[in-house]
């Protein structure tokens, strides 16, 4: 029997027994229908059924007992008929229904009850288990537990709290250890605490003609006494009874010479925190949601289910990390014996939460390493040859990049690999040779760019690599395919790549949203591959039958994160600039020395070079970016630089548009660039030599990097100036950092450290929203966790081993259904 349908059974039949009285589950049996309907639908139960079964009994609870009875008797009815079982009559009673006889190994799996009667009763839990599926029973909505009615369950909704398992999950925001309070008279100046006082007196004043209000108490605890304020949070008077007992928690502070306690938690005493709990929970909340109740309700469940759980994690990697066992985790994270079990706690959940990335990660790495691809063998005379034929050689980490790609393609598996390198570091020049390679015997290639003018870009140095200063390629084997390529030419291309006369293809988007069909795709290469949405690469390489991918980004991702958000990439990494780069001088200056800055441009200028101005976001919104912009155009024109020639390009023109004055800025035709921060991806302009960002301190590390690479791209001297909005700025660590290193990658960790990895997970995999307790910048715990994640894929890469079920369940779970882990990208 599904079962789902099993558990229908019961619950129906023990209804039965206790004469209709809706309490066969507490909450009624209307509260069973979410995960119900869920088990169902995992079960393969028709559509018609589940809408049959969830519409009677979505009111039962109102119905008297003879209409419940008939209900139940007609659901079975319907049901028995549809599966061939017996009457709900026929069946045995619950109570004596004889044990099957179990074979030992049966035995294991049912291990809980199958309906859980006595339980402690300060517990009012009852929940029905079916097998050993206690990840779907924990799916449960939180409205089966007593003392829940709808209210309280939307109001835990709103922290995110729907399921069982939620509230399982639901972890401390911080402990009170009640071992360790201060009293009133050890308090210090800065000091972070958590007391207990009584309420000596309380009134809320007006201040500001009765726009804000204060509330202010005294607390005090035999030893002293300190004042606690509250500002604009008028309700909470009603709390601060004189001679109640309260739980106040926050940071000290100081107001004319006496230590205060401004806007503190507060809660009222609860006696038994006293005596039981030494360490208590603290959780997040919401308005409608008061501490002690969800405490005792996480009491609940976290003392009948964390016992019950059983751990997915298997045996060896327990041992093997020296982790907590899954059981007492879920106790000590809630109500931990000792600061030490506590820690045990959180290392063991933190370290499942990595371990589920990095299984995702690798299950996808997994699936793609073992499709079949073409073997492209290159010899290395013939590499060589390439190599001579090149106007520079290259540099070590791009010959080792290369190196890298060439086994790929040569492994009989597809390529998955992504090149990172700062701007400027040389990584077209090793996509063309691998393009070389593939379409020297019979693949062709494709490269797709986010612009028309990094096609263009690209387009130029693919032809004049391979068939100029070479002759790998005939140039009319090489094709550019934008947004603007004429219809009839657009037409010939399509033809020519059909029939294979086209061995390389560069192009926009339009390589995607024109119909064309590859003879024998086997390289697709993105560059800048963070433009593209995931739709987009796998359109590009769905034109293909598992064609080697190459994606490139100019992007540096500190190292800490990169083996968690590209754990299913190959990763090569070009850390090294082409010699005779000279380094940009990057200087800061105050606002009020503009002058220094035009001065150095009309150096510039007048040995014929070009330069970039930035202007940054005022607001958040993109016209007043634009209105900046604008204005300073106009300023600089009429009053500074009267004669020069000034383009200017901002986010409000279209593509094209800004496309057209891009190239003619890459022409010559200006000598300055005013723009907004949409000039970032990587256009060459080897003569523009200066780079001038205003109101630097409103752009992120990673964005003032970019621009910088912007300028330095060819042989003469460059700079970058940035000034901040106004004179204090000065101070910004964020420009200090610019100031004093040009590593990308040494940004990237700065970056990371100030702002958190937010900035560089972007579009990638929905799992990372999962992590509550551990860092994804936590190197160790990474590694340990892809360690034994890499361990278990070489011993059972489907997870088809009896004791990996249930963790495929729990990673099925932490990814969500039906995730396929995202694209790569
Ligand atoms: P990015 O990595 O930003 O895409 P590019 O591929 O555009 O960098 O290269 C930047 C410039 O450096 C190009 O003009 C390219 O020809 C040149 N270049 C690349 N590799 C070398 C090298 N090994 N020696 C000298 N110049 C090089
Ligand atoms: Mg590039």
């Amino acid at each position: 029997m599904k079962p789902s349908i099993e558990k229908l059974k019961k619950f129906f039949k023990l209804e039965e027994e206790r004469g209709y009285d809706d309490k066969a589950v507490m909450g009624g049996l209307e509260g069973i229908l979410d995960s119900w309907i869920a088990d169902a639908r995992a079960d393969g139960i028709g559509e018609d059924l589940i809408k049959v079964v969830s519409s009677r009994l979505r009111d039962y609870q109102r119905l008297s007992k003879v209409s419940r009875e008939e209900i139940l008797n007609g659901l079975w009815k319907r049901i028995s008929q549809e599966f061939d079982l017996d009457s709900l009559q026929k069946l045995p009673k619950h109570a004596s229904e004889p044990r099957k006889q179990r074979t030992k190994k049966q035995e294991t799996q049912i291990s809980k009850p199958e309906i859980v009667k006595s339980i402690p009763s300060s517990s009012s839990l009852l929940i029905v288990e079916t097998k050993d599926d206690h990840l779907a029973a924990l799916d449960a909505p939180v409205s089966v537990l007593q003392g829940i009615g709808p209210k309280y369950a939307k109001g835990l909704s709103k922290i995110g709290v729907l399921t069982l398992s939620d509230l399982l999950y639901h972890f401390p925001r911080r402990y009170d250890d009640y071992s360790k309070l201060k009293t009133i008279n050890r308090l210090r100046y800065g000091e972070q605490v958590t007391l207990i006082g009584t309420v000596q007196s309380s009134q809320t004043r007006k201040l500001q003609g009765g726009k804000l209000k204060l509330v202010e108490a005294i607390i005090s605890d035999g030893s002293g006494a300190i004042r606690a304020t509250w500002f604009n949070q008028p309700w909470i008077q009603q709390y601060l009874r004189s001679g109640s007992q309260v739980v106040l928690a926050g940071k000290i502070d100081q107001y004319l010479g006496r230590l205060t306690l401004n806007n503190p938690e507060l809660e009222q005493l609860d006696q038994e925190n006293l005596h039981t709990n030494r360490i208590v929970p603290v959780y997040p909340l919401t308005s409608s949601i008061r501490q002690k109740k969800l405490r005792s309700i996480i009491n609940q469940v976290v003392s009948y289910w964390a016992p019950r759980i059983k751990d997915y994690l298997p045996e060896n990697i327990k041992t093997g990390e020296n982790l907590m066992d899954l059981q007492s985790a879920l106790l000590q994270i809630h109500f931990p014996d000792s600061m030490d079990s506590l820690e045990a706690a959180r290392t063991r959940l933190a370290f499942d939460e990595i371990f589920m990335l990095q299984l995702g990660v690798l299950e996808q790495k997994w699936a793609w390493q073992n499709q079949i691809a073409r073997i492209y063998q290159a010899e290395d005379y013939w590499i060589n040859e390439r190599l001579n034929n090149l106007p520079f050689s290259l540099t070590k980490a791009q010959k080792s990049a290369l190196g890298d790609i060439l086994k790929d393609l040569s492994s009989g598996h597809p390529m998955n690999r992504l090149l990172q390198g700062d701007v400027g570091s040389g990584k077209t020049i090793v996509a063309a040779l691998a393009i070389a390679v593939v379409t020297s015997q019979k693949g062709q290639a494709a490269l797709m760019a986010p612009t028309s003018i990094l096609a263009e870009q690209h387009y130029k140095t693919i032809t004049r690599t391979l068939s100029q200063s070479d002759a790998v390629l005939m140039p009319s084997q090489i094709r550019l395919l934008v947004g603007a390529t004429p219809a009839a030419e657009k037409e010939e291309i399509i033809n020519n790549l059909a029939n294979g006369s086209i061995k390389v293809i560069i192009g926009t988007h339009a390589l995607i949203e024109e119909p064309i069909h590859f003879q024998n795709l086997q390289l697709a290469v993105i560059d800048e591959q963070h433009r593209f949405g995931v739709e987009q690469r796998a359109a590009l390489r769905e034109k293909g039958k598992n064609p080697h991918i190459l994606v490139m980004t100019a992007t540096p991702i500190p190292r800490s994160l990169s083996l968690t958000i590209y754990g299913d990439l190959d990763i090569s990494i070009i850390d090294e600039m082409p010699p005779g780069r000279q380094e940009i001088v990057t200087r800061l200056l105050s606002p009020i020395q503009h002058e220094i800055a035009y001065r150095l441009i009309q150096r510039e200028v007048g040995k014929g070079r070009q330069v970039y101005m930035v202007y940054p976001l005022i607001d958040e919104s993109s016209l007043s970016e634009f209105k900046a912009a604008v204005k300073e155009h106009k300023r600089l024109q009429d009053e500074i630089f009267p004669n020069y020639r000034i383009g200017l390009l901002h986010g409000r023109l279209k593509p094209s548009e800004k496309e057209v004055i891009m190239a003619r800025f890459r022409d010559g035709d200006y000598d300055i660039l005013v723009t907004t921060s949409v000039i970032e991806v990587g256009v060459d302009v080897p003569n523009a030599t200066v780079m001038i960002i205003e109101g630097a301190n409103r752009f992120g590390l990673a964005q003032l990097h970019q621009f910088r690479g912007r300028v330095g791209r060819g042989e003469d001297k460059s700079y970058c100036i940035l000034i901040p909005q106004n004179e204090d700025a000065i101070e910004n660590k964020r420009l200090k950092a610019i100031v004093e290193t040009n590593d990308g990658f040494v940004l990237a960790e700065k970056d990371l450290e100030q702002r958190g990895p937010g900035e560089f997970l972007g579009t990638r995999q929905s799992g990372y929203t999962n992590l509550r307790l551990a860092s994804i910048t936590d190197t160790k715990l990474i590694q340990k966790a892809r360690h034994q994640a890499l361990k278990l894929f070489e011993s059972d890469p489907k997870f088809q081993s009896p004791e990996h079920q249930l963790l495929r369940k729990a990673m099925r779970k932490f990814w969500g259904e039906n995730h396929d882990y995202g694209e790569i990208s």
